[in-house]
């Protein structure tokens, strides 16, 4: 059997599939012109966030049981003509969800210590000690919103950091909430009485701007916000008000509603942002657990 591999794949995933007898076809990142001469004799194809299976690619491929996606997105896979082809499509949902719940409470600790300002500030040749005066997270209290996979490994985190959990979560999980000694509070609630406010839901109509102009209002001045679920979670223009104009005290942010964020973007001129271009699942471990779900789910689907 026959699987093509047209995304960066970690070694160890490769591996699996090797050891269960199928022949590797690797291309990194092939447009749909190449796939459709390449998919012609697979049984499989594992892509990441690209390249794109559309159904012209999937009606090329009539040997192919399955798509794997190394990650968890599926919006460049076309899951209706999957379906009306009996093709199985995997992901790997919760290969990540350790390393950005770790960027996530590393951008907390970078924006309460004013590590990055003080790294630029350093390589100024400037001496910024006083400038930087900071805040400890043991005793504060940090809202995760959205109590999902990251949301839990965050709270699971701060709860050994000596940190006061609030919650909030349409759908609470009051077991895994005891685990991490979370309280699930409206969001009013968590937006008012927490110091750092952390976000782990999925971008959906429901959560499009659920951090508006209104809502940062309610937070602490002396609050942080961090974002590393979707960009478009948070109302952008109201963030950058907010953070120039003192509602809160500063943000860290992964991930942008426009991505690249354009260079001379309003964000990147102001101190009290720390900023990483969306890397929250960039780790050895994330990309080794994500490739090699995703490998043996494939394996036992066409062995199966
Ligand atoms: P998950 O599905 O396990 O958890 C999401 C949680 O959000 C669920 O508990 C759900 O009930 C909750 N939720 C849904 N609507 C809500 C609302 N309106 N208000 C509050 N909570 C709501 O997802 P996850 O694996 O924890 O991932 C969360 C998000 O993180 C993903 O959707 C993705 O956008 C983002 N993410 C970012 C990176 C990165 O590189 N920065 C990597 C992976 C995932």
């Amino acid at each position: 059997m026959k699987v093509l591999v047209a995304a960066p794949l970690h070694e160890k995933a490769i591996e699996v599939l090797k050891n269960a007898g199928f022949e590797i076809v690797y291309e990194e990142y092939p447009d749909e012109n190449r796939l459709l001469e390449l998919v012609g004799d697979v049984d499989a194809i594992i892509v990441r966030s690209k390249p794109k299976v559309t159904r012209k690619v999937i009606e090329a491929a009539p040997k192919l049981k399955v798509i794997g996606r190394a990650g968890v997105g599926l919006d460049n896979i076309d899951l209706e003509a999957a379906k009306e082809r009996g093709i199985k499509v995997v992901n790997s949902p919760g290969a990540s969800s350790r390393s950005v719940a770790e960027l996530a409470v590393g951008l907390m600790f970078a924006v309460a210590r004013k590590i990055a300002f003080a790294d630029r500030k350093m390589r100024e040749g400037v001496w910024a000690k006083k400038q930087c005066m900071g805040i400890e997270l043991e005793g504060k209290t940090v809202g995760v919103i959205g109590f999902g996979r990251i949301g839990y490994e965050v709270a699971k985190i701060a709860k050994a950091l000596g940190m006061n959990v609030l919650l909030y979560d349409p759908y609470p999980n009051e077991e895994r909430a005891k685990e991490v000694g979370g309280k699930f509070v409206s969001l009013e609630e968590l937006l008012k009485e927490s110091d750092i406010v952390t976000l782990h839901v999925p971008l959906l109509d429901a959560t499009r701007h659920l951090i508006n102009e209104e809502r940062l209002k309610l937070m602490k001045p002396t609050a942080i916000l961090i974002n590393a679920a979707r960009g478009a979670v948070v109302d952008t223009e109201a963030l950058v008000k907010a953070l120039k104009e003192g509602w809160i005290a500063g943000a860290g942010l992964d991930v942008f509603e426009e991505e690249p964020l354009p260079a001379d973007h309003p964000l990147t001129k102001l101190d009290n942002v720390v900023l990483t271009p969306h890397i929250g699942a960039s780790t050895e471990e994330a990309q080794m657990r994500a490739g090699v779900q995703v490998a043996e789910q494939i394996v036992e689907i066409l062995k199966g």
